[in-house]
């Protein structure tokens, strides 16, 4: 755990967030061991931001590896933040039980959840089917 922390701090640094300046570090851990990290990258028309963690677990899976066990996120912020509802969505297509570490980028504070917790009703690939 403390692995990925440090990674997702790590990238924090290579956020691109000219317009919120709140900078977000993520690191996805695959069964592989592999770590993958990401970072937010905001654009000027707003809208087309990525948030770190889609960053990382969509490097990941470019690289086949697709077994997320867990994902870290690390924010210049006072408590720790949660992956919005977009990311959790993306994170249970991989893994619903994904374990979700989310720190302050001083490690001061730390809460750790399992995704069902955080998307107890991710829509599912299956409701697509005929
Ligand atoms: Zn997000």
């Amino acid at each position: 755990m403390e692995r990925l922390i440090e990674a997702a701090r790590e990238a924090l640094k290579n956020a691109y967030a000219p317009y919120s300046k709140f900078r977000v570090g993520a690191a996805v851990l695959t069964r592989s061991g592999k770590i993958y990290t990401g970072v937010n990258v905001e654009n000027a028309s707003f809208g087309l931001t990525v948030c770190a963690e889609r960053v990382a677990v969509f490097k990941a899976v470019s690289e086949g590896d697709k077994e997320i066990e867990a994902v870290a996120v690390v924010a210049e912020s006072d408590e720790p933040v949660a992956p919005c509802g977009a990311c959790r969505q993306v994170i249970a297509e991989f893994n619903p039980n994904a374990t979700i570490i989310m720190a302050t980028a001083d490690g001061r504070r730390v809460v750790t959840a399992n995704l069902k917790d955080l998307l107890p009703s991710p829509f599912r690939g299956d409701a697509l089917k005929p």
